[in-house]
């Protein structure tokens, strides 16, 4: 079979020569297809210039703007490898990404220079480019010398670069997550990874050629760039882009734009439903309300069906692009909780966790395993986290737990990665125990997930400490909230004499979750 270009780059250019609505609306703006692919063209001719080439890695760092989206396609037009940075991370945080990734050029937003200058000397990037939306900072940057202004990249002075043809094995997107071990890698999202969740999606997803999908999921995760949006972006349709999630302004675009589409996490469907107004307004338009990426109660389905809205929910992780299961609208009611079935192009297996071996029974409990074209092909520079993710088989172990039902549908019932999920983002503890320690006088940190009803979970930490010492929670968020995002800091912080442990040396954090509730009992 021959090899298709299923470049972005490409993929727009077709969808500009059509007569179709608007591509994106972004604060007002609305801009075709065809304008979005000039400026993606002019962007990569000027990034030529500043040297970036095929391979390379380019980084984003801003809130949602359609700037990622010119960026993207500029380096799909380049072939060269987008890395969207959180923009809720520590500068620790970004700079071990920007390092790790080894990104040769960096697109920033004016809100985040202050904090990529405090580390621009000591990451492998060169090129600095400043979204320059505020009209103080090109003359602020210019004063700094490091800093392109991006309106200097663009225009249409430059010669054209012919656009690179690209196929499923070129790698698309870094996007970095973290594990239970060592600092976030980076996940390597082929083209086809992207391709075939948008091919997964249109099988079974309730998709038309004027969908309007409102993106409020940052673009940053795979859920925001790819759940729905990049398809209905390169193939039709209309995206109607903001910054960031508020929930009244959700509510008034989900009914003005009449929205077909959204995809969002539990959490801000909780905060949504709790918008005044929202039982009376008029969501009929709202065909494919997708949920994923923390666990979903199953009352806030429910709460959803009482007021005509079916909610879709879908399992998936950044390693598979994302979505490995979906139930469709139809089965919402009867299966309320149930994950879904298998994507179809996606194969799902259950392993026993202990012994690997597979689990052919109904209602019994498994690690969920994914195999796939939308499955990445592994972590980037990383071997070692690579081997211990995907097996020979081509099985990824996503460390996630769950049980089949007679009906092939699946239920995600635990983990077992030690992942706290809050408001959508992932935090390990791994992580944040890691910075815990090195508050002075702290000799050991221990920390786990806590049910909260508005974010799923908080970061609970217990801590050992030299006699004398025993910091406040103020002093904990003070001090790792100069490492760590805010979304990793400590929402409570108890001190203990020491912490259980196994015979191994192992933290035992069963007991030590059975010794937090015995602490809250007696508070
Ligand atoms: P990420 O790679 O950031 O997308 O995070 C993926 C993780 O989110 C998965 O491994 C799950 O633990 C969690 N997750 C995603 N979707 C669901 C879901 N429908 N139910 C429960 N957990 C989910």
């Amino acid at each position: 079979m021959a090899a298709v270009d299923i470049s972005p780059a490409a993929a727009l250019h077709r969808r500009a020569q059509l007569p179709t609505a608007s591509a994106l609306v972004y604060e007002g703006r609305e801009i075709s297809a065809a304008q979005l692919s000039r400026t993606a063209a002019e962007f990569a001719a000027g990034l030529a210039e500043h040297g970036l080439r095929r391979g390379d890695r380019i980084a984003y760092l801003g809130f949602n703007s359609v700037t990622v989206f010119e960026t993207l396609i500029a380096a799909a037009h380049l072939g060269a490898i987008f890395v969207p940075v959180n923009f809720r991370l520590a500068a620790d945080e970004v700079h071990h990404i920007l390092t790790d990734s080894g990104a040769h050029t960096v697109v920033v937003e004016a809100g985040h220079r202050e904090l990529v200058e405090s580390i621009m000397g000591d990451i492998p990037a060169r090129r600095h480019i400043l979204v320059d939306t505020d009209p103080q900072c090109p003359a602020a940057a210019a004063r700094a010398a490091v800093w392109s202004p991006l309106s200097e990249l663009l225009g249409p002075d430059r010669p054209a670069r012919e656009r690179a043809a690209l196929y499923d094995d070129d790698l698309a997107v870094l996007m970095y997550t973290s594990g239970t071990t060592g600092r976030p890698k980076g996940v390597m999202l082929t083209h086809g990874n992207l391709w075939w969740n948008a091919v997964n999606v249109d099988s079974v997803v309730d998709t038309r050629a004027d969908d309007v999908n409102l993106a409020v999921a940052p673009l940053f995760h795979i859920g925001g760039l790819n759940a729905l949006t990049l398809r209905t972006l390169l193939r039709g349709g209309t995206v109607v882009l903001r910054r960031g999630f508020d929930p009244a302004q959700c509510l008034d675009d989900l009914v003005h734009h009449r929205v077909t589409g959204l995809f969002a996490v539990p959490a801000m469907y909780a905060a949504l439903a709790r918008v005044p107004g929202f039982a009376e307004a008029d969501l009929s338009a709202l065909r494919s309300a997708i949920v994923a990426g923390a666990p979903v109660p199953p009352q806030l389905i429910k709460d959803y069906g009482e007021c005509g809205i079916l909610l879709q929910q879908a399992w998936g992780l950044t390693e598979t692009a994302p979505f490995a299961t979906y139930l469709p609208a139809g089965l919402t009611r009867e299966k309320a909780g149930s994950a879904g079935a298998p994507m179809p192009y996606t194969e799902i297996c259950l392993a026993d966790p202990v012994t690997g071996a597979r689990i052919r029974e109904t209602d019994v409990r498994g690690e969920i395993c994914v195999r796939g074209p939308n499955v990445a092909s592994g972590y980037w520079d990383n071997p070692d986290a690579t081997r211990a993710a995907f097996d020979d088989a081509g099985w990824f172990h996503t460390g996630d737990i769950a049980y089949r039902d007679k009906d092939g549908l699946y239920y995600i019932v635990d983990r077992l990665k030690d992942m706290i999920i809050s408001g959508g983002e992932n935090v390990y503890p791994a992580e944040v125990e890691r910075v815990l320690v090195e508050y002075p006088g702290v000799l050991e940190a221990a920390v786990i997930g806590v049910p909260d009803p508005k974010w799923g979970e908080t970061v609970l930490a217990v801590l050992t400490c030299e006699p004398g010492t025993a910091p406040t929670l103020e002093d904990v968020r003070g001090f790792a909230g100069r490492h760590l995002a805010r979304y990793k800091l400590p929402t409570t912080v108890l001190i203990a004499e020491q912490l259980p442990r196994n015979a191994s040396g192992k933290l035992a954090k069963v007991e030590l979750r059975r010794w937090v509730e015995q602490q809250a009992a007696s508070a």
